[in-house]
């Protein structure tokens, strides 16, 4: 058995962490954490601490740790065929299985499934795909994708450009030109205090138009937009905003992408975003929540509309060119069959939504009055609370106090709960797993409103 010492010591000589200050974690200077095991909303590390993880990870263990169910499933699946591929027509019954169960499943007039292995490399295929059917219908000019400023749509080339956080951005010579932002449906941050939220979600539509006016309808392909921000911040959009946005889509004739890589499965209480709020996409993204993240796997579900498109095109051109290594790994679709049925079986969407609920009211009702607490905000078993210095100016407090993070380090200190600093903000976000009891939901509650208190007063 190693040593955690030990382990330290190789994790920082060795180890290249995805989003992570690599100066400070290579000298030492940052907390490191290994993990060792995990069961229902709790995980452990290799010292004995039991956390309460009320991010389900990266918002993606939607029916919760040590699910014996789907961890048998891959080790079958494993023993039985643990990898071939699936070009020319090859398949798994995993892989046929999970595609059914996917379009069962998923919202109206949807076609197909292509398998790919994250939420990053699922947008590229969504890219790719639009670029194709555009030039299939001989629109070799009608190729921008629009996104929106705070969206979150993974960090590859032309995924990283379609997160709108500067973040993702920065030195990484990103935006890639294809790719133009437009505002953020996020009400509270609105320029002008005044707007009503009807007036807001105008002010939207009137900035999207501006974009496509500006830049041409015919040289724009598709908007892509999780149903409610994720990473961006946690923010449900305005009433009335998606009817309106998917009204302009169409008159311009731009494919709408929803991005279901966290809300797809059930997070909002419903299988799909899509479904809660009125969205009829053309293509939707799927990855976390697939599998509950106990194996990589993404898709992007395509409807009958591009799908038909797709066809012509491979009859005029021969097979398309598209496909990774590892699409549809058998592992991965075992593992997704074998979590879409526990999601069906514990009956996981439903309580997500009751759950959520809960989590959301009490949440507000705790922390809304708290003089630096500026929003309460949140969907399904989505939640966000948002800081300030000042409530009556919305002043925000300077990014470099670092509230946000200081609160959920008081939080994983004093309670042992997991909470994620959002990255462009002073937001806490709360995503736990869909099994939450009610009593985990007080705790996850009282031990934020203690660790406001300790940091803010
Ligand atoms: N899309 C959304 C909405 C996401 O939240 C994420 C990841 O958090 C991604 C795409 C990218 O997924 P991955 O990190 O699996 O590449």
């Amino acid at each position: 058995m190693l040593k955690n010492d030990q382990l330290d010591q190789w994790d920082r000589d060795n180890f290249f962490h995805p989003s992570t200050h690599l100066a400070q974690h290579a000298r030492g200077e940052s907390a490191n954490r290994v993990i060792k095991t995990a069961s229902g909303v709790f995980i452990e590390d290799r010292d004995g601490n039991k956390l309460l993880d009320a991010f389900a990870g990266l918002y993606c263990v939607n029916v919760g740790y040590g699910r014996q169910e789907i961890a048998e499933a891959i080790a079958d699946q494993a023993r039985e065929l643990a990898y071939y591929h699936s070009y020319v027509g090859h398949g798994t019954e995993a892989s046929i299985t999970l595609a059914k169960m996917i379009l069962d499943r998923a919202p109206k007039n949807m076609s197909k499934v292509y398998f790919g292995l994250g939420g990053s490399d699922a947008n590229e295929t969504n890219v790719k795909l639009i670029w194709y059917y555009n030039n299939i219908l001989g629109r070799p000019e009608k190729k921008k994708i629009i996104s929106r400023w705070r969206g979150y749509h993974g960090s590859g080339l032309v995924t990283g450009s379609l997160t709108g956080l500067e973040l993702f951005h920065k030195k990484f010579d990103l935006p890639v030109e294809q790719v133009i932002h437009t505002e953020a449906p996020y009400y509270f941050r609105r320029e002008d205090l005044n707007q009503t939220e009807e007036q807001f979600v105008a002010h939207c539509v009137a900035e999207l138009e501006a974009l496509i006016e500006r830049e041409g309808a015919d040289t724009i392909a598709a908007f892509i937009g999780e149903p409610i921000l994720g990473t961006g911040g946690i923010v449900p959009p305005p009433a009335g905003y998606w009817e309106a946005i998917q009204a302009v889509l169409k008159k311009h004739d731009i494919l709408l992408v929803a991005d279901e890589v966290v809300t797809g499965f059930g997070r909002l209480g419903t299988m799909f975003g899509s479904d809660h709020y009125g969205l009829e996409p053309d293509i939707i993204t799927i990855a976390k929540g697939l599998t509950s993240a106990y194996a990589p796997l993404s898709g992007s579900i395509v409807s009958d509309k591009v799908w038909k498109v797709l066809e012509q095109g491979t009859d005029e051109n021969g097979p398309i060119g598209h496909g990774w290594t590892y699409s549809a790994h058998p592992i991965g679709a075992a593992a997704g069959v074998a979590n879409l049925k526990l999601l069906d079986e514990l009956n996981l969407v439903s309580n997500a939504g009751e759950v959520g609920a809960y989590l959301n009211a009490t949440m507000a009702e705790a922390l809304s009055q708290h003089a630096n607490v500026g929003d309460v905000r949140g969907e399904g078993l989505l939640c966000a609370v948002e800081f300030v210095k000042d409530r009556d100016s919305r002043t925000f407090f300077d990014a470099a106090d670092k509230i946000g993070p200081q609160i959920s380090a008081k939080l994983l200190e004093q309670d042992k709960i997991i909470a994620r600093a959002m990255p462009q903000g002073d937001i806490l976000g709360f995503a736990p797993p869909f099994c939450l009891t009610h009593a985990e939901a007080d705790q996850v509650v009282e031990g934020t409103l203690r660790a406001v208190k300790a940091v803010l007063g």
